[in-house]
């Protein structure tokens, strides 16, 4: 039987750091535990990267598969030469503009990195956040921290604390409770090794940022069109993710008319005895009346949709509901992430 152990949680305001609380976190970190920390992304859990004991902790407390790497988060961009081979001049003028930011670069790595960190691989994967809680533990514990999303692999990503007491709880030394994360998505994770920088998991810095800093970027294949013989460079864009218990369904198309067909599958789903609820928009709510919705955002403010998507699906899912039907928004900009996500969460897609 898994081992349960005493979780201690702690509250901290981001703008106000409490480094009392850092020093015993950093602690836990250098006696190879494991801590949960806000970013300006999702909630991470924390783990010494040079440690393979520690990082095994991580592996198991999530359920993930060993063969998905790990993001190494640093504190200074000078730290990126102890883990990286040979940093080429793209990634000195992404960190540049970009870091600290909700960017992950992939880059061949030294041997300080272990297999287990990288999952066999050749190259790394290393961000420096934003956060200030985030950095003030990289810097206090002096080791580059090991951090994938604080969930139940599978599962939406952790945006509030509550959402890490729910998967984590018993499995982790601490959470630090830092509030609501910003952005609410995971961080761009993009492929520098090339001449020809590729984005493998959109997030909050876009394809547009990149070409404004390098003149050039590509998609991975894998994440422009949904088709199984694909491969993605990502190993974790192979899993099903993000997902709530709900089945969800994601309908494509002009706003209008996904309103309308929303409307009519959910008088039939809930004719057939299931719980169903509407994923909406601010711009869309009014469609909805007298139905079971939650607003997710303003389609004109893409920021407020990233930063409640993964709890409006865990709220579903507290609400005991079966179907979710999830408006799309236009591939744009941030939106390219929101439609990842949505697109790994849900199990139907209804192009209109
Ligand atoms: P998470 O830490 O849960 O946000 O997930 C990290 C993402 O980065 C996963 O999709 C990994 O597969 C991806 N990743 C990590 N290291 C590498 C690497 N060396 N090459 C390609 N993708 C990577
Ligand atoms: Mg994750």
């Amino acid at each position: 039987m898994e081992e349960i152990i005493k979780t201690k949680i702690v509250k901290m305001d981001p703008e106000n750091i409490d480094w009392h609380i850092i020093k015993e976190a950093a602690e836990i970190i250098n006696k190879g535990g494991v801590v949960v920390f806000p970013t300006e992304t999702v909630y991470g859990i924390g783990a010494d990267a040079l440690n393979d004991e520690a990082v095994d902790k991580i592996f198991s407390a999530k359920g993930r598969p060993q063969d998905n790497p790990l993001i190494v988060h640093i504190a200074d961009f000078d730290e990126l030469h102890d883990l990286i081979e040979d940093v080429p001049d793209n990634a000195v003028k992404l960190a540049e503009k970009y870091w600290p930011g909700p960017l992950t670069m992939i880059l061949y790595k030294k041997n300080i990195l272990s297999d287990k960190i990288t999952a066999g691989l050749d190259t790394a994967a290393i961000r420096l956040p934003v956060s200030k809680i985030a950095l003030a533990l990289i810097k206090e514990s002096g080791k580059p921290i090991a951090a994938p999303s604080a969930n139940i692999s599978g599962k939406p990503s952790p945006t509030e604390a509550s959402h890490v007491i729910e998967d984590l709880m018993g499995k982790v030394d601490m959470i630090i409770d830092g509030g609501s994360t910003e952005i609410g998505l995971e961080s761009t994770v993009a492929d520098i090794t090339g001449d020809v920088a590729v984005i493998l998991r959109p997030g909050g810095i876009t394809m547009e940022d990149i070409v404004s800093v390098l003149g050039d970027c590509k998609y991975d294949p894998a994440i422009i069109k949904c088709d199984e013989k694909i491969i993605p460079k990502s190993p974790g864009q192979k899993y099903r993710h993000y997902s709530p218990r709900a089945k969800v369904i994601l309908y494509k198309g002009k706003t209008e008319d996904i309103a309308r067909k929303i409307n009519e599958d959910y008088e039939k789903i809930q004719s057939e005895g299931k719980r169903v609820g509407i994923m909406s928009t601010v711009q869309t709510e009014n469609y909805y009346r007298g139905k079971v919705t939650i607003s997710c955002g303003d389609r004109t403010n893409l920021l407020t949709i990233s930063s409640n998507l993964f709890k409006c699906l865990r709220d579903f899912d507290h609400m005991g509901t079966e179907v979710i039907l999830a408006e799309s928004v236009d591939e744009e900009g941030l939106g390219k992430a929101i439609m990842n996500r949505l697109g790994k969460a849900s199990s139907e897609t209804i192009n209109l």
